[in-house]
Formats: structure tokens, C-alpha cells, sequence
């Protein structure tokens, strides 16, 4: 089919612009007929009519031209159906870029859909952009986000589980039992792909040990069976969801939270002990507080004049030789974690990373006058198979992080969700959108390169 310029200008197939008029306000009214050979046929049986019953005027929204709004008014046909056995009488002209009895153009509610799913807007933001209402943004963008999101998950060799705060637990009134009803919960648990791209893979709601399995329950069982390690915090709820559900999968606990413990706990025995000395919180001047900073950082960060500080201020007393054995036992723990292939260069040997963790037991029921060296020797004692794997694989849960961080974003520029649904959509497919549009950049790099015609020179 020949198009005149104007029609493929505005470049609606199946509409042919018949005058376009610039009005006053920078408005383009755009006058459209129908132009398609498909127009005439019957929605019920098919059969083309040649029979015009009268004409309407329709105007369905379309996209601006740069700001200027366009006016589109569609000069179309109501046509009688020419089959006498067809129930339908007469029906109206529609094309696939207008469907029937829509009111804006399909390129305009596919530009709003994208402006969410692709561009990160908020709903809100691109309905006011594209001056549709709330509603119609949101089913746009649902159309395009559902189709992507459905799409079964490809095998995922380490997962990683986390809990993620989605927002205000929201409740309802049972009229019958008169008992408070749960609608919203307060978490989300987060299912990630730590080895593959797939970035987030799933949302639950809830963090209880049921919420996990049921996600892990939906997954086909070629997939549960393809985990090979599944990365917690040192958290009995998920562990006992993966035993249950993925009892072939090795359990890993994520490192950064076992060396958190150790910080906290060298920071739970210095205020203790200073309250103890001094009977109040610790204060500039104190030698205890000059050591806040220091005791924190990783020995091998430690200037030797800074070690030199530490070990003669804390070693005076009998105060502060509790801190500095508690400060110790940090720095064992951190000793076996040092195993890592990540920090030596090269595979780590399971006995030495057992031998290590006997040495810090070892140092802490020398030291057991100190309460919390003691819990957290306990902790890691139960953890101790989990914290070893995580060693010997190397697989850490800090990939989770960073959607976490997405999330969060999400949830700010929405001014919190109301429907949790909304929000696990919203959130995965922001979650999701770097790897698709890498994933698409290397389609569009490898059809160049593939398709690049050889040049004899
Ligand atoms: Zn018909």
C-alpha cells in the first residue's frame, strides 16, 4: 500500500490523515480516515460488508507532537452487516493501533505501560504524562510487565534468601469471629539468582519458615533440585524452609553478618565494661573511648602504632583486658573467614578452617567470664557447618543486597504501596531491568556483528 506523506507521518497503519490544522495553542488537529482493507469485515462472522449504515466522528487520544498535544478526530463508518444470518446488524470500524470501543490509541497506552516498566516512573507520574487516569497506567503497565515476569526461571545454581521490609502491616476486622485479619504483612521474602543474572527472582510475602517453602513449593522440582547452595543470614527460619524444601542444596550463612555479630558483640562488652568501671557511659577522655574507632577496624588495616595503642591502653587493667580479649576473640573469628579463596589466592582446606574455628572456641571458654564472648561462641558454634560452607564455596549473600537497595527506592518514589501485589510487581520489574536491557544490548551488538556484510577492500 502507497502512503501520501502526511499518513506516513503520522504513521498509524491503516489511518490516512486528510487535513491537519495547527491551532492557535500549538494544538494539531489531525483528520483521519479509514484506510484498511480488513475495516469492513464483520467481527462476528467475517464477512466484508459494502453496505455503510452512517458515519462517526470519534477522537481517541494519541501521543503528543514533542509538547504540543495532537487532536486526532476519526472520521469512520458504521457498516450493516451484509450476512442475513449473522445475529450482529451493523458494527463499527476498528483497527488493531485503535481496538473497538477504545478510547486511546494502542501506541499511547503502550508508551505509558513502558514509561513505568522501562523508564522507572512512578504509575501516577506516567498517567499524568500521558494524561490517562491512574487505572489505565497501571493495567499498561501491568500488560507489559506480567508477560515478562511469567516467563519460567531459567536453573539457578546459588540462591540467596533475605528478608526485605516492604512497608505498614495493614489489618481488617473479621465481622464474623470479630478477630483482627492480616491483610498486609510487614516483609517480604526475597528469592535472588547469586550465580546466574536473573537478578530477583521472586517475592513471598511474609518472613515465617512456611511463607519461604511455599514460594520454594511452586518451583518445578528439575529447578529445587538444581540449587546446589542456598546463602542465608544466620537465620533458623530460612534454614529449616531450604532443609525442608531443598534438602540437596548445600546451606551457606553469609559471612558479612558473622563478622557483624563479632563487631557488635567487641561493642557490647566495651560499654559494659565501662559502665562497670565508671559507672556511667563513656565520655571523650576516657582511654576506652579513644578505642571506639580503632576496635572496629580489621587488624590488618591497623597501623603497627595503632595496635601499639590499642594493647597498651586496654592492657593496664583488668577493665580493659576484658575488652581486649573480647577484641581478640573478634579478630580469631576473623581468622577462619580469612580462609577464603577470595583473600588467599587459592582453594581452602576444610580441616584448617575447622582447626581455626576450634581456636577461637578455644579462646572463648578460656574467656568465659565474658557473657557475650560466650553467646556468640555459642551462635557460631551452631552455625559452625553453614559458616564452613560458606568458606569452602565462597558464596556470599551480598547480591541481595543491592535489590534491596532498588526496593527501597521503589517503595520511596511510590510514597509506600498499598497493595502488596502492586508492590512485588513494581519492585521485580525494577529489579530486573539492568539485565534485561544488557540482555537486549548483546541480541542488538551480535545481529550487527553477525550481520555486517563482508568487505573484499
Ligand atoms: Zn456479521
Amino acid at each position: 500500500m502507497v502512503q501520501d506523506t502526511a499518513s506516513a507521518l503520522f504513521g498509524v497503519e491503516g489511518l490516512r490523515v486528510i487535513e491537519a490544522d495547527a491551532e492557535a495553542d500549538g494544538t494539531l488537529t489531525v483528520w483521519v480516515v479509514t484506510d484498511h482493507p480488513g475495516a469492513a469485515a464483520c467481527p462476528e462472522c467475517g464477512a466484508l460488508s459494502g453496505r455503510v449504515h452512517e458515519s462517526v466522528l470519534t477522537r481517541p487520544r494519541d501521543l503528543r507532537r514533542g509538547r504540543d498535544q495532537v487532536a486526532v478526530t476519526w472520521l469512520k463508518r458504521r457498516w450493516k452487516c451484509g450476512n442475513g444470518g449473522c445475529p450482529r446488524k451493523t458494527f463499527t470500524e476498528s483497527l488493531p493501533a485503535v481496538p473497538a470501543r477504545c478510547r486511546l490509541t494502542e501506541r499511547l497506552r503502550g508508551l505509558a505501560g513502558a514509561e513505568v516498566a522501562e523508564r522507572g516512573c512512578t504509575v501516577a507520574g506516567a498517567a499524568r504524562w500521558a494524561q490517562v487516569s491512574w487505572p489505565v497506567a497501571h493495567q499498561a503497565f501491568a500488560a507489559q510487565a506480567d508477560p515478562v515476569l511469567e516467563q519460567p526461571l531459567r536453573r539457578v545454581a546459588h540462591l540467596g534468601i533475605d528478608e526485605h521490609r516492604r512497608g505498614r502491616p495493614r489489618f481488617a476486622i473479621d465481622p464474623d469471629s470479630g478477630e483482627y485479619v492480616l491483610l498486609a504483612d510487614r516483609w517480604h521474602t526475597c528469592f535472588f539468582d547469586l550465580s546466574g543474572d536473573q537478578g530477583l527472582l521472586g517475592q513471598v510475602e511474609g518472613r515465617t519458615a512456611d511463607d519461604a517453602a511455599y514460594w520454594l513449593a511452586q518451583q518445578t522440582p528439575a529447578w529445587r533440585d538444581g540449587v546446589q547452595v542456598a546463602a542465608i543470614d544466620m537465620c533458623t527460619i530460612y534454614a529449616s524452609a531450604v532443609r525442608r524444601m531443598l534438602p540437596a542444596a548445600s546451606l551457606v550463612a553469609d559471612l558479612f553478618h558473622v563478622v557483624q555479630l563479632a563487631v557488635k558483640m567487641t561493642g557490647d562488652v566495651r560499654r559494659r565494661v565501662v559502665r562497670q568501671k565508671y559507672g556511667r557511659r563513656s565520655r571523650s577522655g576516657d582511654p576506652e573511648y579513644g578505642m571506639k574507632g580503632l576496635l572496629v577496624r580489621n587488624l590488618e588495616h591497623l597501623r603497627p602504632d595503632q595496635f601499639g595503642k590499642i594493647m597498651d591502653t586496654l592492657g593496664r587493667d583488668r577493665h580493659g583486658q576484658e575488652i581486649l580479649a573480647a577484641w581478640i576473640g573478634k579478630e580469631k573469628l576473623r581468622d577462619v573467614l580469612n580462609l577464603r579463596a577470595r583473600v588467599t589466592g587459592s582453594a581452602p582446606c576444610e580441616r584448617a578452617v575447622h582447626d581455626r574455628l576450634f581456636r577461637f572456641c578455644y579462646w572463648c571458654s578460656r574467656h568465659d567470664d565474658i557473657p557475650e564472648l560466650v553467646a556468640l561462641a555459642r551462635t557460631i558454634s551452631r552455625w559452625e557447618h553453614e559458616i564452613a560452607a560458606a568458606i569452602l564455596t565462597g558464596v556470599s549473600n551480598a547480591r541481595s543486597e543491592s535489590p534491596n537497595r532498588i526496593a527501597k527506592l521503589e517503595a520511596r518514589l511510590a510514597y509506600s504501596f498499598r497493595n502488596p501485589a502492586n508492590q512485588r510487581r513494581r519492585v521485580r520489574i525494577a529489579c530486573t531491568r539492568g539485565t534485561r536491557r544488557s540482555q537486549s544490548a548483546t541480541t542488538r551488538r551480535s545481529r550487527l556483528v553477525t550481520g555486517r556484510k563482508h568487505d573484499p577492500g
